[in-house]
C-alpha cells in the first residue's frame, strides 16, 4: 500500500495559476516568493516581441524573439493564448512550456494579464485557477506606485488611467483577494494551491488507489 501512495503522490496533474492584478498591486512580489517557496510551482515563461529591458535574462523572465519569430510560433498554433499589447508587442504562452510541466504533476505560474487567463481559461477549463489581487485603496496603490521609484510621474499617470480598466475585469476570477498585509496575501495564495492541489479531477492516480483499497477489502 505504501507503494501506491507514493505513487498517488507522483501521478497528479499539475495546475494551472494565473495571478492578475493592477500595477502596484504587488502581484510581481507575490510571484517571486510563491515560487521561491514551493519548488513544485513554475513559471510559465512567455514568449515577446518586445525588447529586453536591462536585467532581463532571455529564458528566465521570457523568450525574446522577432516579429518573424512570433508569426511562425502562430502558425504553428503554439500557443495556448496570445494577445497583442496596446504598445504594439505581442506576448505568447508556448503550448510546450506548459505542458512539459503539468503532466508530471507540477504547477505552473503565469504572469499574463486578464484577457489571456481568459483565452487560458476557455482552452484549459478545469485545469485553470485564476486569482485577482485588488489594492486595500486607491491611493494606496499610487504611493506604492510613486514608491516603486521604477516610473516616471507621465508613466505612473498612464498606469493609473488603465488601471480601470484593469479592474473591470475582477469578478471573471475564481479568487479574488485584498491585498492588505503581502505576507498574509502570500499565505492565503498558497492555502488555494493546496486546496485545489487535492481536488478530485487534479488526482489522477486516485482511481487506481481506490480499486487496491475494495481488493483489500474483498481479499479479506
Ligand atoms: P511587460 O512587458 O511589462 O513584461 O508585460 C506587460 C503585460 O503583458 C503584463 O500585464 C503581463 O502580465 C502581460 N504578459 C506577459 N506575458 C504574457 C503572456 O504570455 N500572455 C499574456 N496574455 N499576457 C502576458
Amino acid at each position: 500500500m505504501d507503494e501506491i501512495i507514493d505513487r498517488l503522490k507522483k501521478v497528479r496533474k499539475g495546475a494551472m495559476f494565473i495571478i492578475e492584478a493592477p500595477s502596484g498591486t504587488g502581484k510581481g512580489t507575490v510571484a517571486k516568493e510563491l515560487l521561491r517557496r514551493d519548488k513544485n510551482i513554475k513559471f510559465s515563461v512567455s514568449v515577446t516581441t518586445r525588447p529586453k529591458r536591462e536585467g532581463e535574462v532571455e529564458g528566465v523572465d521570457y523568450y525574446f524573439v522577432s516579429d518573424e519569430q512570433y508569426d511562425e510560433f502562430l502558425a504553428q498554433d503554439a500557443f495556448y493564448e496570445h494577445v497583442d499589447s496596446q504598445y504594439g508587442s505581442r506576448y505568447g504562452t508556448l503550448r510546450s512550456e506548459v505542458d512539459s510541466f503539468i503532466n508530471v504533476g507540477q504547477d505552473v505560474l503565469f504572469d499574463m494579464d486578464w484577457l489571456g487567463a481568459r483565452q487560458m481559461k476557455a482552452k484549459a477549463k478545469d485545469d485553470v485557477v485564476t486569482i485577482y489581487l485588488l489594492p486595500p485603496s486607491i491611493k494606496e496603490l499610487r504611493r506604492r506606485l510613486e514608491n516603486r521609484g521604477t516610473d516616471s510621474p507621465e508613466v505612473i499617470k498612464k498606469r493609473m488611467d488603465l488601471i480601470l480598466d484593469k479592474m473591470s475585469h475582477w469578478d471573471e476570477f475564481d479568487y479574488v483577494i485584498v491585498n492588505v498585509d503581502l505576507e498574509e496575501t502570500i499565505l492565503k495564495i498558497q492555502k488555494i494551491i493546496s486546496g485545489e492541489r487535492m481536488k478530485r479531477v487534479r488526482q489522477v492516480g486516485l482511481k487506481r488507489f481506490v480499486k487496491e483499497l475494495v481488493k483489500e477489502v474483498t481479499d479479506e
